[in-house]
């Protein structure tokens, strides 16, 4: 499921927010539960393997992952917690090995994988804010809560149960605005949380508007300039980025990128690598 992610920066302690399926257990395999639908053939309950997982946590049906109904786990990105979780958490013994300790294990990966992926939009935050306003409070603020983040992240079990995942995500929703609207500038389109489901946006100035949160499934995104344009949190399932500009747009994932749809001149920001099933 996973591939390279974003690395964090700065003083707050270097972990890798990069998935390294190498190194883990197949949890992303594992913990999350499916329900049959256009992203997967089979219903899977939540903290049981899936049956395409192999011996040795690879997934054996990785080349032909769409094609056998498995667009969803193309999509998904652990974000460096599942390497982090077997290996330092566990100290690199599985779930197999040890099966008395693997709910304590998924239970820790689920949050983990979400202060990771929080940690992921602070470094984005953190290189934005030392962009447009450098030795500001805004770069200040954001390098204190990615410390926090990370402390979480790195508590003991019992620590990591009593994360309070919803505050620490509303937390840094709201610094990631302060950062949007200091990059965005005035004038923008709001289309926050918007439905525009099946829209068709060619030719809407799409530049330094925010897409927080909206509702983009089958949009028709295609030529369109996300220059500095806000999809935190964007729904793109199937929406169409074909020759679209997305080399500056904020806060977007590789989950988001894997659903959606493109091809070869569609432009990603740099550290983001081109989905393998984008093609002319
Ligand atoms: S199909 Fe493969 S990648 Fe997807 S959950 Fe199953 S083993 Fe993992």
């Amino acid at each position: 499921m996973s591939t390279p992610s974003r690395p964090g920066t700065g003083s707050v302690p270097e972990v890798e927010l990069v998935a390294d399926c190498s190194r883990c257990f197949g949890l992303c395999c594992v913990v999350p539960a499916f329900s049959a639908s256009a992203d997967f053939a089979i219903d899977k309950p939540a903290g049981t393997p899936c049956p395409n997982l192999g011996g040795g946590f690879s997934c054996t049906i990785h080349a032909e992952l769409r094609p056998r109904g498995f667009a969803g786990c193309t999509a998904y990105d652990c974000f460096g917690a599942g390497q982090r979780i077997s290996q330092v958490t566990f100290g690199g013994v599985d779930w197999r090995t040890d099966p008395d300790r693997a709910p304590a294990m998924y239970a820790a990966f689920r949050v983990v994988r979400e202060l990771h992926e929080l940690r992921s939009h602070l470094a984005e935050a953190r290189r934005l804010a030392v962009g447009a306003a450098p030795g500001t409070e805004l770069g200040r603020d954001v390098e204190d809560l990615d410390a926090e983040v990370e402390q979480a992240a790195a508590g003991v079990l019992e620590e990591l149960a009593r994360v309070d995942l919803p505050a620490l995500g509303a937390r840094t929703g709201a610094l990631l605005a302060r950062v949007s609207a200091t990059v965005r500038g005035p004038g923008g389109t709001d289309l926050a949380r918007g439905d525009l489901v099946g829209a068709d946006l060619r030719g809407r100035d799409l530049r330094a508007a925010t897409l927080r949160g909206a509702l983009l499934l089958g949009a028709d995104l295609r030529g369109c300039v996300l220059d500095r344009t806000d999809l935190l949190g964007a729904d793109l399932r199937g929406a169409r980025l074909h020759a679209a500009d997305l080399s500056r747009a904020l806060f977007l994932t590789r989950p988001q990128v894997g659903a959606a749809l493109g091809d070869l001149a569609t432009v990603l920001p740099q550290d983001l690598p081109r989905p393998g099933h984008w093609t002319d």
